[in-house]
């Protein structure tokens, strides 16, 4: 065991010198907390799949925060990748490019591609602009379990496992950045996240998504993902279940108006229920993750969560519902 240093988010050139010397750190970003390494470096990424017990073939996104180091890493940047990065970045968008030969393999599991982000996070941005080279920065939390989106989440899963924390707020989205293969003339999603397919779609013209096939390209999509102890179930209404035990969880999605007369008559139907009803697609999936380890930390064993619909971000909360329930 070591310490986990925790600092504080105007403090940032001490996280930036551990990173610039092999270590660990992990740091907020917009959708969820990463844990940082410097991507040039293979044994510092090495402590990485160590400290979250992450399978080497499952590949890294690679954070930058200026295009002169999307230059270090990636070659052969096709039209559709500078259109992306154009209408996208700062944001929650990953793009995978050809990449260059300095790359360690065991950032991208030996493929020869990479998958790149420029976070909009100022924390994150300045993290790395004073870091002064590309990090990776898988999300913060045990492979497997759910990311982490608060830095005591991060804790819990990773205290004494990496060198230090940036301690900001709480992450603003809450799931993982859409990935988006560019390698080609058509964008293809390996990931649903905030930036949507329908934003995509407007941006560059034709989508492709979803199939078996296209998932191989993604190999992080292979593992299990997302899951609590507790056992999920997706329903499609909240009030017609008839739980075994009502000490589970609840979630679900309600009209703004309406939201709070609901959670109130849910909660007077199964009072012994822990129950989150999220006013907006957004709320739902901003407080996805943490409602699993709060309902963890009380030791229920089942969590019912309401299906939304495959729109917009519906389909990045559905993606990361179905794999919890698997
Ligand atoms: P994580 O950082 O834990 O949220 O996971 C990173 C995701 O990016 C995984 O789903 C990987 O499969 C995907 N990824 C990373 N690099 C590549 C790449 N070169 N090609 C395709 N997918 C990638
Ligand atoms: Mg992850």
């Amino acid at each position: 065991m070591q310490e986990t240093l925790r600092i504080a988010t105007d403090q940032l050139q001490i996280a930036a010198d551990f990173l610039r010397t092999g270590k660990t750190v992990a740091f907020p970003t917009e959708t969820v907390y990463g844990l940082g390494a410097d991507a040039l470096n293979a044994q510092a990424v090495e402590k990485i799949f160590l400290a979250k017990g992450r399978p080497s073939d499952n590949p890294l996104i690679v954070h930058i925060a200026s295009i002169a180091q999307l230059d270090e890493i990636a070659s052969d940047i096709s039209f559709l990748a500078k259109r992306l990065i154009e209408r996208f970045w700062p944001g929650p968008l990953t793009i995978v490019v050809r990449r260059k030969s300095q790359v360690p393999n065991i950032v991208t599991a030996g493929l020869d591609t990479v998958a790149v982000r420029m976070p909009e996070h100022a924390t994150a941005r300045e993290l790395i602009r004073l870091a002064n080279r590309p990090i990776v920065a898988p999300s913060a939390n045990c492979s497997g379990r759910p990311s982490a989106t608060t830095w005591e989440s991060v804790l819990a899963d990773l205290d004494g496992r990496i060198d230090a924390i940036v301690c900001g707020g709480p992450t603003r989205i809450g799931l993982e950045s859409t990935v988006v293969d560019a390698t080609g003339t058509e964008p293809i999603i390996l990931r649903h996240g905030a930036i949507t397919q329908e934003m995509i779609a407007s941006a560059c013209g034709e989508v492709a998504s979803g199939s078996s096939e296209l998932q191989v390209r993604s190999p992080g999509t292979r593992h299990r993902h997302y899951q609590p102890q507790a056992k999920v179930q997706l329903v499609e209404d909240l009030f017609e279940l008839n739980p075994s035990s009502q000490r589970c969880g609840m979630i679900g999605l309600s009209e703004a108006e309406h939201r709070d007369l609901i959670e109130t008559r849910l909660k007077n139907r199964f009072p012994q229920a822990t129950v989150r009803l999220c006013a907006s697609q957004e709320e739902y999936a901003s407080e996805l993750f943490e409602f699993f380890r709060h309902c963890d930390r009380l030791g229920l064993d089942r969590i019912y969560c309401q299906r939304v619909p495959h729109l917009g971000l519906g389909r990045a909360i559905m993606d990361r519902l179905q794999r919890a329930a698997e």
